[in-house]
């Protein structure tokens, strides 16, 4: 039986859910729907966004609403004209197959006599976001002395967002006795309050710990130096070649500063801050949503109530003043059970901040090192290798071609043909970082690295290195990630992850330390293993552990004495940073054609519609750090 039915679903819906893709249901629709389809209940479900929050509460409300009836039954409140766009289309798409369902979304920075249309033909449904709806009730244009349910989606962001009084006003004109729902991905005590205030009991569910992020997120520190920010983020950005980010800052300015920079160097990014109109906002937000953006470069406000899938990475370019805010930018990755980076870029002084994070997210953040201008230009030659590999070929188009192109090739080898065809664009990232400095914040650090490291494994006594870093080979081309790596080693070798020092994942190779005494264990649980057929295998690495480095690492020394000597000329040291140069190479060159036909549009100063309160700062009650 369809794992819905069994849950108490009916036909018609699970069959128009079906066709959206839902086989089973997450887990937090599992636990949910059976407490909420009663109608009995006030509710609290402490979860994440994308974990299926709104088929959680979306298909009990249309299992216990009579549609038969024409006047508002359930309200749904939200913080963002994205959120309540999003959900507003969710529960349509759940009752394709129903007779008579009316939804209305009800939000600021639109038509209102459009929405008091829809309103007077007869919803049973209104999504809305707070400020738009108390407008709406003080026009006396809706009734809601019927209302069955209240959904309170993304509590916390509606406090955060000063919505409080309006929240409050607009359930006073709810009958005493019909059920709230309540939806936070954290709790703070304001939360709690609201949740004391309007709710009976309410039955709680917590979806992982409390105040947690979402476990399929890996988060990861860097350490730099503020003048090398940028240079480093692009790195960061350059050795993930199929990165989908959202990329935030803390002002304005800065969004501006960091699209306007990555566009000249080549990148496809823009800027969503509330200094955009509504309109200006919908057209980045549709070029992000179809991919034709690769960076999102965003202000918190801006991107609350960002629903995009398949985000492959959020980078905290400036960490968010308030500690919780952390946990809604990471949130914007690793939706619907899939995996995501949340990467914070510091300086030594900020270390406390990522630790104050920790305890809130109840994770700890890997500290990882910015890839060297070799790491990117390995990761970049393998990534065009797959492509070229994977490449779906347009035979019918092609064929005409051939004869031709055959020709041109027709006195070189195959290996000379491979060579040139991954050489065209890998030349232009060894042009780019030949000779790019290490960014990872150096000397005054030093002190610093061997503390993070202590949190895995003592040293020994002395001051002498009690790690050996080992060589495996296996990488990033295996679909490793640092954590997938620990978790990996930890399950062959049986020893304890808290014992494993810095984990380096390469291309094809990594290297981990681990502790003197437990080389032997993990060389010997290695002998006679195979990863998808081939032998792994583990050496003692020249290097020496992180601390007793200093020589610069070996694979960099083999490259310079190496292939990078056909790369020529090129990058020249850090100039190239901040100003045009870079990088322009593929899919990036589109974005920043777009944009110069964008024009200066979207530094149009318009947002200052009373109804986009949503797009505006409010006043602040978070913890800050
Ligand atoms: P939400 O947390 O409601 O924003 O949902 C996040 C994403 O997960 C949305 O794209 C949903 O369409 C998708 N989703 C929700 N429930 C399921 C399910 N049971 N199976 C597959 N996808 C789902």
């Amino acid at each position: 039986m369809n794992p819905f039915i069994e849950l108490g679903i009916r036909h018609d819906i699970v069959n128009a859910i079906s066709e959206l893709g839902f086989e089973n249901p997450t887990p937090i629709q599992e636990q949910s729907i059976p407490v909420l389809l009663t109608g009995s209940n006030d509710f609290v479900g402490l979860a994440q966004t994308g974990t299926g929050k709104t088929a959680a509460f979306g298909l009990p409300l249309l299992e216990l609403l009579d549609f038969e009836e024409n006047h508002p039954q359930a309200l749904v409140l939200c913080p963002t004209r994205e959120l309540c766009l999003q959900i507003t289309n969710d529960i349509k798409n759940y009752a394709k197959q129903m007779n008579n369902v009316h939804v209305v979304a009800v939000y600021g920075g639109a038509s209102i006599s459009d929405q008091l249309r829809q309103i007077k033909r007869g919803v049973q449904i209104v999504v809305a976001t707070p400020g738009r709806m108390l407008d709406i009730i003080n026009r006396k244009a809706i009734d809601f002395s019927q209302v069955k349910f209240v959904v309170l989606d993304e509590a916390d962001e509606m406090l955060n967002m000063g919505f409080q009084e309006d929240i409050d006003n607009i359930l006073s004109t709810t009958p005493d006795e019909k059920k709230t729902w309540l939806f936070s991905a954290t709790m703070p005590t304001e939360v709690r309050r609201i949740a004391k205030k309007y709710m009976n009991e309410p039955f709680e569910l917590t979806m992982g710990t409390k105040n947690t992020g979402n476990a399929n997120i890996e988060h990861e520190y860097y350490i730099v130096r503020a003048r090398d920010k940028y240079a480093a983020f692009k790195r960061i950005v350059d050795f993930n070649p199929d990165i989908f980010g959202i990329v935030f800052c803390r002002t304005k300015i800065e969004t501006q500063d960091i699209a306007e920079a990555l566009i000249k160097d080549g990148y496809n990014a823009d800027s969503l801050h509330g200094d955009l109109s509504q309109q200006q906002r919908d057209k980045v937000m549709k070029r992000y949503r179809e991919r034709n953006l690769q960076l999102l470069i965003a202000t918190d406000v801006a991107a609350r109530g960002i629903d995009v899938n398949d985000v492959t990475h959020v980078i905290n370019y400036s960490l968010p003043d308030e500690v919780e805010n952390y946990t809604h930018r990471s949130g914007r990755t690793a939706r619907a059970g899939k995996t995501g980076v949340s990467i914070a870029i510091v300086n030594a002084k900020e270390l406390g901040k990522i630790r104050q994070i920790e305890r809130v997210i109840g994770k700890k953040f890997i500290k990882a090192e910015i890839p060297t201008g070799f790491d990117v230009c390995e990761k970049q030659l393998f990534s065009i290798v797959h492509k070229v590999h994977n490449v779906t070929v347009n035979e019918e188009q092609i064929e005409q071609y051939l004869p031709r192109i055959i020709e041109e090739f027709k006195d070189m080898t195959k290996e000379d043909f491979i060579k040139r065809f991954a050489s065209i664009e890998f030349n232009r990232f060894l042009d780019y970082y030949e000779n790019a400095p290490d960014l990872n914040a150096g000397v005054e650090e030093g002190r610093r690295d061997r503390d993070d490291r202590g949190e895995r494994g003592e040293r020994a006594p002395g001051g002498k290195s009690a790690f050996t870093r080992l060589f495996i080979n296996l990488g990033s081309v295996d679909e490793f990630n640092r954590g997938d790596l620990l978790g990996y080693i930890c399950n062959t070798t049986k020893i304890s992850g808290r014992t494993v020092g810095k984990i380096d994942v390469k291309g094809v190779y990594s290297f981990f330390e681990v502790q003197n005494e437990d080389v032997e264990k993990v060389m010997t649980s290695y002998k006679d293993i195979e990863f998808k057929g081939r032998p792994v295998r583990i050496e003692i690495s020249g290097e020496g552990t992180s601390d007793n480095r200093g020589g610069g690492e070996r694979r960099e020394g083999s490259y310079r004495g190496g292939e990078r000597r056909e790369g020529g000329g090129g990058y020249r040291g850090g100039e190239r940073r901040e100003g045009g140069g870079g990088y322009r190479g593929g899919e990036r060159r589109e974005g920043g054609g777009e944009r110069s036909s964008n024009g200066g549009g979207f530094r149009d100063f318009s947002g200052k519609r009373r109804e986009d309160r949503q797009g505006q700062d409010r006043p602040e009650r978070r913890r800050r750090f």
